[in-house]
């Protein structure tokens, strides 16, 4: 299994490290000749998305993403990377990717409290920690599906070969969400 990481901006680092732990082969994608090999899956990881959407822009490699992933890729958003799935941001005109039917709220739980950790059920895995640095949350779906919330709040969803969370599980000791989006790619 070769998995490719947006390495832009942000925690692309400490993804890459959980996913050789699960055994998979990464690599990192930084200019459009990086995404035009073959490879399996894709994940967006947390920084800023204001950020990582204009890099993706100005590096020509907004399209080739998009297009991967309506072809079928299986990716993973963490944080900013959820933002940059989004189909809708909250008050915002902004569509970075825009595959996943959700609406996200970015910086959602105020400058102050946007940072914290958690233990919460995740569907199909069960009790999780969750690491939440300036987080987003998910403010309605569409088509997308719900699979983890966090006091009332939509923290997770997924649609198809497409997983998005508001939290960063590649912080925590818990590989389980890597092995969960693994299993997810050989399906
Ligand atoms: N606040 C960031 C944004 O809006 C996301 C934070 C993160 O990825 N940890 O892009």
């Amino acid at each position: 299994m070769k998995i490719g990481v947006l390495a832009l901006q942000g925690a692309f680092i400490e993804h890459e490290k959980k996913l050789i732990e699960c055994g998979a082969e990464v690599f990192e994608i930084r200019q459009k000749r990086d995404i035009e090999q073959s490879f399996d899956a894709l994940i967006l990881p947390g920084g800023e998305s204001t950020v990582m959407g204009k890099l993706l822009n100005e590096l020509d490699l907004a399209n080739p993403v998009r297009e991967r992933i309506l072809g079928g890729m299986p990716v993973m958003g963490t944080c900013a990377g959820l933002i940059l799935l989004a189909e809708r941001i909250a008050d915002d005109e902004t569509v970075h990717i825009g595959t996943m039917g959700l609406t996200v709220k970015r910086n959602a739980y105020g400058r102050q409290l946007g940072s914290f950790h958690t233990i919460a059920e995740f569907r199909e895995i069960g009790k999780i920690p969750m690491t939440f640095i300036r987080a987003p949350y998910i403010e309605s779906v569409s088509t997308a599906e719900i699979l983890a919330e966090v006091d009332g709040k939509a923290v997770a969803a997924r649609e198809k070969n497409q997983l998005a969370l508001a939290f960063h599980p590649e912080l925590d000791d818990s590989a389980a969400v890597h092995e969960y989006f693994i299993n997810m790619c050989r399906q």
